[in-house]
This record gives C-alpha cells, sequence and structure tokens, in this order.
C-alpha cells in the first residue's frame, strides 16, 4: 500500500458519508455530502458535484424515514426507469435516478449563457 493512488475528495467524502450513515448519523452524512457539492461546485466540476448532490439527497431520504433501498421493483419516479437500470436515490414517496437529478440541476440550477 503506496498513496500512489491519488484519491479524490469525493472518495473520502464518501467514506466519511458512508460511516455516517452506518450510524444513522444523517446530520454528518448530508454534511459531508454537501461539503463535497461545494468543493466540486467550486471547481467547476459538475457531474462531481452532482454526484455529491446524490449523496445528500439519500441521505434526506433516509433521514426523514426511508428505510429500505430501493427494491428491485422500484423505479424513477421522474422517468420511469427501474433499480436494475439506473442507480436510484430513494425520497419519502418517491425515488430519483441520477440522471432525473443532473436534469433537474441543470434546470433550476444557475443558468448558463447561451452560446
Ligand atoms: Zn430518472
Amino acid at each position: 500500500m503506496n498513496g500512489d493512488q491519488k484519491r479524490d475528495a469525493f472518495d473520502a467524502a464518501g467514506d466519511v458519508f458512508a460511516k455516517a450513515m452506518k450510524r444513522k448519523d444523517y446530520d454528518a452524512a448530508i454534511k459531508a455530502g454537501f461539503d463535497a457539492y461545494s468543493h466540486y461546485r467550486a471547481e467547476g466540476n459538475e457531474a462531481r458535484s452532482l454526484d455529491a448532490l446524490g449523496l445528500v439527497y439519500i441521505a434526506i431520504g433516509e433521514m426523514l424515514g426511508v428505510d429500505d433501498p430501493p427494491a428491485s421493483s422500484a423505479s424513477c419516479s421522474f422517468c420511469g426507469r427501474s433499480a436494475s437500470e439506473a442507480e436510484l436515490g430513494a425520497g419519502p414517496n418517491a425515488y430519483i435516478c441520477a440522471d432525473c437529478v443532473g436534469i433537474f440541476h441543470q434546470v433550476l440550477g444557475p443558468k448558463r449563457s447561451a452560446t
């Protein structure tokens, strides 16, 4: 184990997130996700910032009482893709896939200047 392989901030946040989720420390989990989100937003790394936002979303979903991971029959409430087709985050009464999180981010996020 030499430290050749550079871990990026997302991996580090992911570790913190996973441990916090395991002990149901949702405050810490949300903070870890949001810290990573802020980090990547500042860097302009949109893909990673959306990944991080997904962590926040999952933590909030768990915090609001969705204990079960998405069942295989679950599907994205927005585009309808199933858990086998897309990675789903669970909310209290809905699921959302990573792609739809990205779409909402593009629609609702900061406007880009048209080219
Ligand atoms: Zn979707």
